[in-house]
């Protein structure tokens, strides 16, 4: 039998997972596993608003020191999937690349519509580059707008504050500042915030801003030397300039399986995929869901492969892990479809654990390379889980 090809368009942390889980499998001796991306780095967007902050350099790792040399690597973007003929296009014009399995694991940018002009919009490597640029020129009493009070939001002031002491720096919420933690989770974060004297707006919608204020949906305006949007990633278009199906946002639908319901051979992992609610409700745009979406999407193009029914994903979390600053972090203990418990740990030690977290999801990714299919994850909640209200337990 002549070696059949996959394709995996997309080197973040579903595309490298899956490669290595591939590549490494002795399920299929005759694979080949091709990898595309348009750069030659493995980007750990989990560290861009320490990037941003610039209390680390650089958050991307060569691709070879993360993806298996059984791999190829081609750098390029895919322009077009024709999934009739089974082929992927390039930007560059390169011959077009058949496949027998594709993983579309484009992952998700920074917000490009919705931002006013004026913001800076947040979520990518060139865009955390851009604000590291426009903070090292502010100087001191300068205000700092972070607006979208979500994980990176919250990470990212954080990360100002602590690094830029003398700039004002301000969080501008539409509701309640850490709103989706415990109480116990709330207050951690709300205290270590205002021990690095960030401005608490809550409760505050922006209409629109400048490059020197922001003006809140009631009308209020205030100054602020540089406004960063972190609300919401946006997901590459590929999928639907391709004619796949794709839901409001972009984001290829995929069934329980991770597969796409027209084209079997199509499967799909990370931030650029919609799992139906039946498995995936619960799933949130993380490296916490890439992963094993990443690894499961694996396994199931494995089962493909050789003519066996794929399984349905079942996937869900233990506990959330967000920075705050350098020097401290926040674990939150959540149900396995994210649901806050009241249990946290905060401090030095949440934030020791959130720098270990970083390492591990590296490890994990190579670890594919030395034993195909070593990553494991939790399992996806029960229905009678979810029921059940967990503060009230
Ligand atoms: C500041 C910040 C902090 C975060 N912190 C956390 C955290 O603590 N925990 C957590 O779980 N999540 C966190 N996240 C979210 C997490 O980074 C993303 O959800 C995750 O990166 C998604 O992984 P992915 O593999 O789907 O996509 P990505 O990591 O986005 O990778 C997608 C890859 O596909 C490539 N690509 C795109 N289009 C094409 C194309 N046409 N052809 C070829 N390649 C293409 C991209 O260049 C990229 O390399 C954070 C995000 C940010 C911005």
């Amino acid at each position: 039998m002549s070696s059949r090809r996959v394709v995996i368009i997309g080197a973040g942390y579903a595309g490298v997972m899956a490669a290595n889980r591939l590549a490494g499998s002795k399920q299929l001796g005759d694979l080949q596993v091709t990898v595309v991306n348009p750069v030659a780095d493995f980007v750990e967007r989990i560290r861009l608003h320490e990037v941003a902050a610039g209390s680390r350099a650089s958050a991307a790792v060569p691709i070879r020191s993360v993806l298996g040399g059984r791999a190829d690597f081609i750098e390029d973007s895919a322009s077009r999937i024709d999934p009739d003929n089974r082929q992927v296009h390039f930007s560059s014009g390169r011959a077009p690349l058949g496949y027998d399995g594709l993983l579309y694991a484009v992952g998700s940018g920074h917000v490009s519509s919705g931002v006013p002009a004026g913001a800076y919009g947040f979520g990518d490597a060139k865009s955390a580059v851009r604000l590291r640029a426009r903070l090292s020129q502010l100087g001191e009493g300068a205000a700092v707008s972070i607006v979208g009070a979500g994980l990176t939001g919250v990470e990212l002031v954080a990360e100002i504050a602590e690094r830029y002491p003398l700039l004002r720096a301000r969080l501008v919420s539409r509701g309640i500042i850490g709103g989706d933690l415990s109480r116990s989770g709330q207050r951690a974060v709300r205290n270590r915030l205002a021990a690095l004297g960030v401005e608490m707006l809550e409760n505050t919608g922006v209409q629109r801003c400048d490059d020197s204020t922001f003006t809140t949906a009631g009308g209020v305006t205030l100054h602020s030397d540089c406004t960063v949007w972190t609300a919401g990633f946006s997901v590459p278009d590929l999928a639907r300039d391709s004619g796949l199906p794709t839901d409001a946002e972009g984001r290829l639908i995929v069934d329980e399986s991770l597969s796409c319901p027209d084209y079997p051979e199509i499967f799909g992992a990370g931030d650029a995929v919609r799992v139906p609610d039946s498995v995936g409700s619960h799933l949130r745009m993380s490296c916490a869901s890439a992963l094993p979406l990443g690894a499961h999407a694996a396994d199931n193009i494995i089962a493909r492969l050789q003519n066996r029914s794929p399984a349905a994903l079942s996937a869900g979390y233990v506990f959330r892990c967000i920075s705050l600053g350098r020097k401290a972090g926040l674990i939150q203990t959540v149900t396995a479809d994210d649901r806050p418990r009241p249990f946290v740990v905060g401090g030095r030690l949440a934030g020791l654990a959130k720098e270990q977290v970083c390492r591990l999801t590296l490890s994990w990714i190579r670890g594919e390379l030395r034993r195909s299919g070593s990553f494991t994850w939790p399992k996806g909640p029960l229905p009678a889980d979810v029921a059940m209200p967990v503060e009230a337990r």
